[in-house]
C-alpha cells in the first residue's frame, strides 16, 4: 500500500486531503493520512471577530473528524518536528511517519523583522488561542481601568497599538474600535470613547498597500473619523513592557501593542533544501513540487513559485492556499496514474476588506464599492465560505444575536493568571502586612 501524508490542517493541507480523498477514493492501494498539531480548520478571516466578542471562538473551528464524517481519509493530532526528505519520513511527536508522495502546508508565522522586544511584548494575532488571548487582556484592562483615578494612566491602560496597515491590522483595529466605543465605553462607569487611544502604526506610507486607490482613500476616511489614529512612515523600533518606540526617538504608551506586521514561513519549510525566498517561503515549481523531491508538493503559505515574474501576483491568502491544495491533490493522482501534471495559474478572487460595523471595502470583478452594501456583501461571502452548515448557522445566529444583545464580556480565565491582577493582589498584600 502507499501513503500519501498531508502535513497542516490549514486551507491548503485540508483542501489537498479533501481532494485526494476524492480521487482515490475507489482505491485500496492508497492510504491518505493528515498530521496536524490542530484537531480543527480554522477559518482565519473571521478571527478579529473573536478578539471583539462577536462571535464565539468555537463558531470558527471546524473539528477534523466532522469534515472527514465516514471517509477513509486517517488524521493524526501530532506535531512534525523535522522533515528527512532523502528517507521519505516525517518525524512527528508521536514516532516517524514514512510516506511515498508528501504535501508541506504548515502555513507561516509571525515576522518580527528582528525588532528588539517585539517577540517579548507584543501579542501575535494568528491563532485561534491569539485572537482569545487577546480578547481577555483587552477586557482585564478596562475592568482594572474601570477604577483608575489617575486620566493618564487610564489612557495608558486603554491604548491598543496595532502595528502593521494590511488587512489584518486594519480589520482587527476596526472590529475592536466598535466593540471598545459601542460596548465598553457604555458598561464601564470610568471609561469613556475619550479613555482609549486606539492606533494603526505602518512602516510605508499607506496602508492597504494593495487595494484600489478609491478604497484606501475610504478606509482612511472611515478609520479617521472612528477616532484611529494612522502613523504613516512609522517604523516601529522597540517594543519594552508597556510601550512602543517609533522611528528610533518616539515612544508612545500602549498597555497592548498587536503585531500584525508581517509573515515568514514555517521554520520546519525554512529549513527544506533548495532555494527559498526572502520570507523563507520554498521555490517550487509550476507543479507545486520542490526540484529535487518530485515526490514532495509545497502549498499555501508555506509556497512560492520559483519563477520570480510569478511571484508579485500570488499573495499569502486563503483562495490561493485552497487552489494549491486542490492542486497538489491533483497532480499527486497524475504522477501516481503516469499522467501530465497540471501548472498552476493565479486567479485572483479580489479583495474584501471589513471596516468594522456597517461598512467595508470590495474589489471584485473590476468593481470597487465600499459602505453599506460592501458590508452586506463581506459577510454574505464569509458565511458562505464557511466549512459547513453547522459553522453557517452558528456565525449567522452570533451575528443577530449581536445586533439584538450586548457582547459578551465574560473573561473565563481566573484573575491570578492575569497581569494586571497579580499587580493589584501584590500591593493590596503589601499594604496589608505593612
Ligand atoms: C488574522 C488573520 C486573518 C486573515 N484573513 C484573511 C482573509 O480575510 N482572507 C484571506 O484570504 N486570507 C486571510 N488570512 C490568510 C490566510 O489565513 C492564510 O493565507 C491561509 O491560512 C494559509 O493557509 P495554509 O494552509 O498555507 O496555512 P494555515 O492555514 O496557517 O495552516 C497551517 C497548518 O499547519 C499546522 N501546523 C503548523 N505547524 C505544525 C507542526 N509543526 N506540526 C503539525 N502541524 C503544524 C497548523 O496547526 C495549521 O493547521 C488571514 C490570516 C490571519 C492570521
Amino acid at each position: 500500500m502507499k501513503r500519501i501524508v498531508v502535513l497542516g490542517s490549514g486551507f491548503a493541507g485540508m483542501q489537498a486531503v479533501v481532494e485526494l480523498e476524492r480521487l482515490f477514493h475507489r482505491d485500496a492501494n492508497y492510504e491518505i493520512l493528515l498530521v496536524s498539531d490542530q484537531n480543527f480548520v480554522l477559518f482565519t478571516p473571521l478571527l478579529p471577530q473573536i478578539a471583539s466578542s462577536q462571535i464565539d471562538p468555537r463558531h470558527i473551528a471546524q473539528a477534523i473528524r466532522d469534515v472527514r464524517g465516514r471517509r477513509r481519509f486517517r488524521f493524526l493530532r501530532s506535531t512534525v518536528q523535522s522533515l528527512d526528505l532523502a528517507n521519505r519520513r516525517v518525524e512527528t511527536t508521536a514516532g516517524p511517519v514514512a510516506y511515498d508522495s508528501l504535501v508541506i502546508a504548515l502555513g507561516s508565522r509571525t515576522n518580527y523583522f528582528n525588532t528588539p522586544g517585539a517577540r517579548e511584548n507584543t501579542f501575535d494575532f494568528k491563532t485561534l488561542e491569539d485572537a482569545v488571548v487577546l480578547r481577555e487582556h483587552i477586557l482585564d484592562l478596562c475592568e482594572h481601568a474601570d477604577h483608575v483615578a489617575d486620566a493618564a494612566e487610564r489612557r495608558r491602560l486603554l491604548t491598543i497599538a496595532v502595528v502593521g496597515g494590511g488587512y489584518t491590522g486594519v480589520e482587527l483595529l476596526t472590529d475592536l474600535q466598535d466593540f471598545l466605543f459601542n460596548y465598553a465605553a457604555r458598561r464601564y462607569r470610568g471609561i469613556t470613547r475619550d479613555s482609549f487611544r486606539l492606533l494603526l502604526i505602518e512602516a510605508t506610507d499607506k496602508i492597504l498597500a494593495t487595494i484600489h486607490p478609491k478604497l484606501r482613500a475610504h478606509a482612511m476616511h472611515r478609520l479617521g473619523r472612528e477616532g484611529i489614529e494612522i502613523r504613516y512612515n512609522s517604523r516601529v523600533t522597540q517594543v519594552f513592557d508597556g510601550g512602543i518606540e517609533i522611528n528610533g526617538a518616539d515612544k508612545i504608551p500602549a498597555a497592548t501593542v498587536v503585531w500584525t506586521a508581517g509573515v515568514r514561513a514555517h521554520e520546519l519549510v525554512e529549513a527544506l533544501p533548495g532555494p527559498h525566498d526572502r520570507a523563507g517561503r520554498a521555490c517550487v515549481n509550476e507543479y507545486l513540487q520542490l526540484e529535487s523531491f518530485p515526490e514532495v508538493f509545497v502549498a499555501g503559505d508555506s509556497a512560492v513559485a520559483a519563477d520570480v515574474s510569478l511571484r508579485e501576483e500570488a499573495p499569502q491568502v486563503a483562495p490561493v492556499a485552497i487552489s494549491h491544495g486542490k492542486l497538489a491533490a491533483r497532480n499527486i493522482a497524475h504522477r501516481e496514474r503516469k499522467q501530465p501534471l497540471e501548472s498552476y495559474r493565479y486567479v485572483s478572487e479580489g479583495m474584501l476588506v471589513s471596516l468594522g460595523a456597517r461598512d467595508a471595502v470590495v474589489s471584485v470583478a473590476g468593481l470597487q464599492v465600499h459602505g453599506y452594501f460592501a458590508w452586506l456583501f463581506w459577510n454574505a461571502v464569509h458565511l458562505y465560505k464557511l466549512v459547513s452548515l453547522k459553522k453557517q448557522f452558528q456565525v449567522a445566529a452570533d451575528w443577530a444575536l449581536a445586533t439584538i444583545f450586548p457582547r459578551d464580556a465574560a473573561i473565563i480565565r481566573r484573575p491570578r493568571a492575569c497581569k494586571f491582577c497579580e499587580k493589584a493582589a501584590g500591593e493590596a498584600s503589601r499594604a496589608s502586612t505593612a
